[in-house]
């Protein structure tokens, strides 16, 4: 089930990514614990009775050197290509600006529904200046204040009542999404050419039943693929297409639809920030990764490049290390035939479950060999484990304190566990909890 997505438009300073923040609360992030990794989200997930959803902060997208009102503008075709319920946001303190008019203007061209929402109504005797924000003709005005917390809660209800019904990624659980994420001129669409071409292959575009999304569907050798977002990788030829903020946000909605992301570099440029950020998502979300480098015909090769090229990629994304690496040519069609087994091996480890016996006899050899070192004189004691989940693969292991529970404990369970069961290509969870 893929989840709604809204968004926040509005003039700069109203308060958006105040109440971003707000919606999407405190998550931890270990990907922005990585140094060089620079915290700066505006796509996130938030939750309301029970609803699960994606948020935007459009405000965090800027447009190069565009005047102000441009930026805006784009800001809310943005909202109105990506979201489902646009949450346009204001300012009770300032009134209804020509700014607001504008961003108005855009919205009413729209068919998402927008929810119209008025800001800095820190106490009960602002709420008369919401009365003014009925001309701007998306109904009734929803008072909030994102410094206090309060109307939050009648905020999202509105917002939730709007959620279309049944967004549904209607692909069966055998068959295998992945996606290509990277920076422009990697060498995405070459790649799912290679890919597409040298098989005998069923292609279909199909608009997918999510939005806007074009999904390429093929099978090889009885097993269904579905490439995700093909179409993100065609240019329609807006203006903030073209920026930074903008890839992420597409990649950011692709990854979430994937069980399998591949992440491609190209072999000419090394790494950048923004390779981290994104593969660092795909971790985070708990996808199954692969790392192609691409354009390797290019280089300039002997027999040490490979090996160094490799601890590269490693250094850089060390939260990374169980995505296996393939380095190809989607031009000369060198070793692509590699990516296929890849993504079937990943994907394969991502769905994995193993036998709660075998994976206790696992940990408690494991403990038996290394204990958990005292903390304050206390010892981390661990009963019993077992797997709860896969897509990717989690694990509760009840202890006698879960505070016991450091990191470099778990990084060491975590490996004996992927030494005895594999687990190349996915993440895997650790959660500690309390025996009762
Ligand atoms: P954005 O540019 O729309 O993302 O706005 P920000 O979230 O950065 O907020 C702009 C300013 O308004 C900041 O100084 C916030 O502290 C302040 N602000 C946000 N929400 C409220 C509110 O509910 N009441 C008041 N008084 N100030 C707020
Ligand atoms: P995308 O923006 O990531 O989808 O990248 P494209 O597939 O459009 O490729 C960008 C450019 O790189 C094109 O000119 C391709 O011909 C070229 N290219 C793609 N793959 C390779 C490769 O493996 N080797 C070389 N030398 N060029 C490549």
């Amino acid at each position: 089930m893929a989840k709604p997505i809204v968004a926040i438009v509005g003039r700069p300073n109203v308060g958006k990514s105040t109440i971003f923040n707000r919606v999407v609360g405190e998550r931890i992030s270990i990907v922005e614990d990585v140094p060089g990794v620079t915290r700066d989200r505006i796509y996130s997930s938030g939750e309301w009775l029970n609803q699960e959803f994606n948020i935007i902060d459009t405000g965090g997208i800027d447009i190069g050197d565009e005047p102000f009102l441009a930026q805006i503008r784009h800001q809310a075709e943005i909202a109105i290509d990506e979201a489902d319920v646009i949450i346009f946001m204001t300012s009770g303190r300032e009134g209804v600006t020509s700014a607001d008019e504008e961003v108005s203007k855009i919205l009413y061209r729209s068919k998402k529904p927008v929810v119209l929402a008025v800001n800095k109504v820190d106490n009960p005797e602002m709420r008369e200046s919401i009365y003014d924000f009925y001309a701007l003709g998306f109904g009734d005005p929803i008072p909030i204040s994102g410094s206090h917390g309060l109307g939050l809660g009648d905020l999202l209800d509105e917002v939730i009542k709007h959620f279309p019904e049944g967004i549904i990624d209607d692909y069966d659980d055998e068959t295998i999404k992945f996606s290509l994420i990277g920076r422009p001129n990697v060498g995405k669409s070459s790649l799912v050419n290679a890919l597409l071409g040298e098989e005998r292959v069923i292609v279909s575009d199909i608009a997918g039943t999510t939005r806007d999304a074009i999904d390429t569907t093929y099978s090889k050798e009885g097993q269904e693929y579905v490439i995700i977002d093909t179409a993100g990788m065609r240019k329609k030829g807006k203006v903030y297409e073209t920026t930074e903020k903008y890839s992420v946000l597409r990649a950011l909605k692709a990854i979430e639809r994937s069980d399998v992301v591949l992440v491609v570099l190209n072999a000419e440029e090394g790494i950048i920030e923004q390779d981290k950020k994104i593969a660092g998502y795909a971790h985070e979300a708990g996808r199954a990764v692969v790392i192609v480098v691409n354009k390797w015909d290019v280089i300039d090769k002997d027999e040490k490049t490979m090996k160094e090229f490799e601890g590269k990629i490693r250094d850089n994304f060390q939260f990374l290390d169980y995505a296996p690496i393939t380095f190809l040519s989607a031009k000369t069609k060198k070793r692509t035939h590699t990516l296929l087994p890849m993504i079937n091996l990943a994907s394969e480890n991502h769905a994995m479950r193993v036998q709660t016996n075998v994976l206790n006899d696992v940990v408690m050899d494991a403990v038996a060999m290394n204990p958990a070192p005292t903390d304050k004189g206390v010892r981390l004691r661990i009963y019993y484990v077992t797997q709860v989940a896969v897509k990717p693969p989690t694990f509760v292991v009840f202890v006698n304190d879960p505070e016991l529970m450091h990191f470099s404990y778990e990084r060491f369970l975590e490996n004996r566990i992927r030494d005895a069961f594999g687990f190349e290509g996915t993440p895997i969870k650790l959660i500690a909890r309390a025996r009762k």
